[in-house]
């Protein structure tokens, strides 16, 4: 299996040669060469595995250059009951990526049970995991360099945290994140893990980032890297959970299941298009935003506009307040049949701040083919959708689940089962659920009390010199 770039001038390259890579050279997104096929008889054959078995059998389509008894023990390490057990203790305790029915033919699928609890764990994880496996084989290090306004960061460190050969700096606004969020971090003691709160908002964090990114010279020096969700493992280990969604919401590989996905950067909902390219019989992606509705507005007319940053609105989904999806762009390569002169293009105007408009192109014609449906959520609905989930069913749901139940509810249609995805846990939007329930959600017994536990940062002017001098310090 190797991998190519969406915009076709970048040579093709192993898994694990992408694996610390960001971006291809090009500038494009890597994507497999061509996506491997499911048959009927590995879906049978699949439909009855553990959750690192599957894993295996998936990931190992995808990952050419690494033995499968390593992939095997890295994969049974990884999704083990013991790093899932911060969610509900229930009757599926320990089970990974359980899924719960609210009523017959209306599911959600538990992705938020990890160490961070939000679904980024189930790749972020993985990725951990595999960094390690890589470096340790070629005796190198990586100094992984981000930026955070809340689940991302905290994921990137619960997964990479005492790993040998990586460090983590991790930029936050100082301020800015929940307490419960900066709890999480800031109480990290190990000693690869920085936390740089900087004296600005998010945007700044971003820009200090660019800037050190685009520095080659440092970069190279300081085995700089990133582990953004543009990441191809990333979106590789999502795919696995789609399967097995399918398979606990069906009862034969004959059935065709629904998916609805909370969307931000298009990371979650391009794996169930990958998914669905393979094989699985899924048969609509209902894909749900918030009031930042880009996708939404592409998916409806054929119109994709990123916004400005100035023009996203802060909400109480705020994982899904972006400008711009940064993995639509693997989407795209597949809809206009993978002719990357026209990814070159559409990328070159969106690049430079500009929009494309599909919706006169026999390629748009064409995108039901693909399953995609649409919608969006806003605060008042939020507010609806998680007294409802409450109320009917006793599940208390976060604010990103929420709009996805929302939107896949109004796109619910008889004749196959819907699978909402959840991405977070209630506890880590408290504000929203007193709003919405007049109570307090419920905290995994772990994590009582974080907020108390010593902190661990340093605070920084919104400077990348700043910056970069503290890792020159820092990364030897
Ligand atoms: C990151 C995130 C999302 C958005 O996922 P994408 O892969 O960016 O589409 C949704 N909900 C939560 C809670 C998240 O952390």
């Amino acid at each position: 299996m190797k991998y190519l770039s969406t915009r076709g001038n970048s040579p093709s390259r192993s898994f694990t040669e992408i694996l610390l890579a960001g971006l291809a050279p090009d500038g494009g997104l890597y994507l497999p060469e061509i996506y491997p096929r499911i048959t009927r008889s590995e879906l049978t054959e699949w439909r009855p595995l553990s959750y690192p078995a599957l894993a295996s059998r998936v990931l190992g389509k995808f990952i050419g250059d690494m033995p499968s008894d390593d992939l095997k023990q890295l994969l049974d390490r990884t999704y083990t009951a013991s790093v899932y057990c911060n969610g509900r203790a229930g009757s599926d305790a320990g089970e990974i990526a359980p899924l719960r029915t609210l009523e017959p033919g209306l599911h959600l699928l538990e992705l938020s049970n990890g160490p961070t609890l939000a679904f980024k764990d189930m790749a972020m994880q993985l990725l951990g995991n595999l960094f390690e496996y890589v470096l340790d084989k070629g005796h190198a290090e990586l100094n992984i360099l981000g930026a955070t306004s809340g689940d991302t960061g905290s994921s990137a460190e619960y997964a990479m945290r005492g790993k040998r050969g990586i460090r983590v700096f991790m930029l936050s606004p100082q301020g800015k994140m929940s307490r419960f969020q900066t709890a999480q971090m800031f109480s990290l003691q190990d000693a690869n893990i920085f936390n740089i709160a900087v004296q600005g908002v998010f945007d700044d964090c971003q820009d200090i980032v660019k800037a050190v990114s685009n520095d080659h010279a440092f970069k190279d020096q300081f085995k700089i890297g990133t582990v953004n969700s543009i990441n191809w493992a990333r979106v590789a280990a999502q795919v696995v959970y789609y399967f097995k969604g399918y398979f606990a919401a069906t009862r034969s590989n004959d059935e065709q299941a629904d998916f609805s996905v909370p969307s931000g950067n298009f990371g979650n909902i391009c794996a169930g298009h990958i998914a669905r390219m393979m094989g699985l019989p899924i048969r609509r992606l209902i894909l749900a935003t918030n009031e930042n509705d880009v996708l939404d507005e592409f998916f409806r007319t054929g119109l994709y506009r990123p916004r400005a940053t100035t023009q996203t609105f802060q909400t109480s989904s705020p994982s899904m307040d972006i400008s711009k999806a940064s993995n639509f762009e693997r989407f795209v390569f597949d809809l206009v049949g993978r002719d990357a002169a026209t990814m070159r293009e559409l990328w070159g105007r969106v690049d430079s701040g500009g929009a494309f408009d599909l919706s006169q192109s026999t390629h748009f014609a064409r995108i039901a083919d693909y399953g995609f449906v649409s919608g969006t959520s806003s605060h008042a609905d939020r507010l609806a959708t998680i007294r409802r989930s409450w109320e009917q069913y006793g599940v208390m749901i976060d604010t990103h689940t929420a709009d996805g139940l929302k939107v896949g509810l109004e796109h619910r249609q008889p004749g196959a089962p819907l699978v909402c995805l959840e991405t977070a846990l209630p506890v880590k939007f408290e504000e929203t659920i007193r709003e919405a329930l007049g109570r307090e959600p419920e905290r995994p017994a772990g994590l009582t009390g974080i907020e108390d536990l010593p902190q661990r940062f340093e605070v920084m002017p919104a400077d990348a010199r700043a910056v970069k001098d503290f890792i020159a310090g820092h990364a030897t």
